[in-house]
């Protein structure tokens, strides 16, 4: 059965000193056996974030790849230099990256594929933005995202998927989606898989949610049937509040 996520993502925050620190403070936390916490630090701590958490069960991940194996493209880095330092996860597709970086669904697809054949799992993100939610096609355009990026993909690929839904007004705003409209979309999400693919697979895949998730909000979402747990930004930065949502989940 799938298990339960929260995973933090610190994007361009904490420098070696403040990444260190964070990740010491939130070593000590007990948390159940069907959940799985993890961090994504910048890529210059990935190396020190992997060896202060030997000994831990929280897992560390990249932010971001290149699809290319490697090669003439200045300050990227590869699928294989994250494995050669023994960082087997990656997020994909996260708003900021499509927004800023044009990551686009056909140019996603191809960092899927290289970051499977390094046999790294990955988190995938999409969500509509604010006027598509408005003019109802959130819906269409998540079917669309998951389509072009991933129905590709055999059924053993998808062990390796984790995927979040992280509608684009709901990403640093403080506006989160309510509960019920987090589990609407999930569901829809699941029953997606289970038309492509089949129910147990759909019901194998971990569905996170991201957007203005914080301790006060944090259970409420978490405890919708097809929510299984979260990707945080903002509110990872701070280890209370961080460890708070982790013990909502
Ligand atoms: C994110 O960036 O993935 C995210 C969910 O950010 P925040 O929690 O700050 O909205």
């Amino acid at each position: 059965m799938r298990k339960k996520i929260v995973a933090g993502n610190w994007k361009m925050n904490n420098n070696k000193r403040e990444t260190a620190e964070l990740i010491q403070a939130l070593k000590p936390l007990n948390f159940s056996t069907d959940l799985r916490v993890m961090v994504a630090p910048a890529f210059t701590h990935l190396v020190q974030a992997e060896e202060l958490t030997q000994g831990s069960r929280i897992e560390v991940l990249a932010q971001n790849m290149n699809a290319a194996e490697s090669g003439a493209f200045t300050g990227e880095i590869s699928a294989a230099m994250l494995s050669s330092i023994g960082i087997q996860k990656v997020i994909l597709g996260h708003s900021e990256r499509r927004a800023y970086y044009n990551e686009t669904d056909a140019s996603l697809k191809g960092k899927v594929t290289t970051a499977l054949s390094h046999d790294m799992e990955i988190v995938f993100c999409f969500g509509e933005e604010l006027d598509q939610r408005k003019s109802g096609s959130h819906f269409e355009v998540v079917k669309t995202q998951l389509e072009t990026a991933l129905f590709d993909l055999s059924p053993e690929q998808w062990s390796k998927i984790i995927l979040a839904y992280e509608p684009v007004w709901a990403i640093g705003t403080g506006e989160t989606a309510s509960p019920e409209q987090a589990q609407e979309m999930h569901a829809y999400i699941r029953s997606l898989i289970a038309s492509k693919y089949d129910q147990t697979l759909a019901d194998s895949i971990s569905i996170l949610y991201g957007g203005s998730i914080k301790p006060a909000n944090a259970s409420a979402i978490f405890s919708q049937s097809d929510v299984d747990g979260g990707l945080i930004g903002g509110a990872a930065l701070k280890a209370e509040d961080f460890s708070a949502i982790i013990q909502s989940a």
